[in-house]
């Protein structure tokens, strides 16, 4: 029997009409919660993310404000912009889309955020109370990808999950994300020993690696579900290119219990887990509360 595919499209689009639909529902004295987008440069990728995290947001009846400056804005330009969104009581999110110009430290411009407002959860405070277990603003990846994993398996307590990646956007909150959840968490790395001994010990396979189809069939146990959150451009015969993540789909999906596909599996989640932190954010900072699928 094969795996069940993860329909992360269909979960983040039912995520985001619940979101539209909390947004509609707010109090009239409420305005929509607003998120400001901070673009630097001319990154083609970016520009595409970006345009979809402006459309979602309009999409939730959210407030969008888009900043975009030059390749060429020097990093006190940049915090400027910051402070004055951070001052701006019409702005409940502030997002900076990475990568940032090489002239500009962006672990400076993140942590100049108020963490209040840190909907990315890059902030070093929101790291810390993330790991403290305090209420906090969570990286919308790995909490997307824990979404589709609780929607999956119910409760997690007590399962091996082993995570490939250890970066700060994803790997590592993923670790304190599962561990909250009470798994017994690994992190492997690039100068981890004997990788594929380690995933096969898993019930839980997160690969976040950046490298296509790194994460081989016999790497994960029969019955293990795998959440591919690598988005990888590969050259194909036909002199077209594909997008594939980091695990090889066709070798685990006929062993796995369940599976995300790339495209349509965690890549959508991230945007509506935006959202979701836009509208906790506003919730948090102007008092108002929020239904209990929320809280
Ligand atoms: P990163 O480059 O910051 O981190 C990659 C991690 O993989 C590092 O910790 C490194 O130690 C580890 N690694 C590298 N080579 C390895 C090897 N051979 N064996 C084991 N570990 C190895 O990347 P990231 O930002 O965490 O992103 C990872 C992937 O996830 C990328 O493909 C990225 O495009 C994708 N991504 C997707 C989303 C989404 O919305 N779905 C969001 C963020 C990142």
């Amino acid at each position: 029997m094969g795996a069940k595919i993860i329909d992360g499209k269909a979960f983040a689009a039912k995520l985001t009409a619940r979101l539209a639909e909390v947004v509609q529902g707010l109090d009239t004295s409420i305005t929509p919660p607003a998120l400001a987008v901070v673009l630097v440069g001319e990154d083609a990728a970016s520009e595409v993310y970006v345009r979809n995290k402006i459309r979602t947001t309009e999409a939730c009846g959210m407030k969008s404000i888009e900043h975009r400056l030059p390749a060429t804005t020097n990093q006190e330009e940049l915090l400027d912009l910051i402070t004055r969104l951070n001052n701006d009581d019409g702005v409940d999110g502030i997002l900076v889309q990475l990568p940032l110009p090489p002239q500009i430290d962006a672990d400076a411009v993140i942590n100049a955020i108020n963490p209040e407002k840190d909907v990315d959860g890059f902030h070093v405070v929101n790291v810390g109370r993330l790991g403290a277990g305090l209420p906090s603003l969570v990286p919308c990846t790995p909490f997307g990808s824990l979404m589709l994993l609780k929607d999956t398996l119910g409760d997690l307590s007590g399962l091996n999950a082993v995570i490939i990646g250890r970066s700060n956007i994803v790997g590592k909150p993923m670790a304190q994300l599962l561990l909250a959840e009470n798994c017994t968490t690994t992190i492997a790395h690039s100068r981890s020993k004997d990788l594929p001994a380690i995933a096969r010990s898993a019930d839980i396979v997160v690969a976040a690696v950046g490298r296509p189809q790194m994460v081989k069939g016999d790497w994960v146990k029969p019955g293990a579900v795998v959440i591919d959150v690598g988005i990888n451009r590969i050259n194909t015969n036909n002199g077209k290119t594909r997008l594939v993540g980091d695990v090889d789909f066709d070798a685990i999906a006929p062993h796995a219990a369940a599976i995300t596909p790339v495209p349509g599996g965690v890549g959508p989640m991230t945007i509506a887990c935006l959202l979701r932190n836009t509208l906790l954010a506003a919730s948090r900072r102007r008092h108002f509360d929020l239904p209990a699928d929320f809280a």
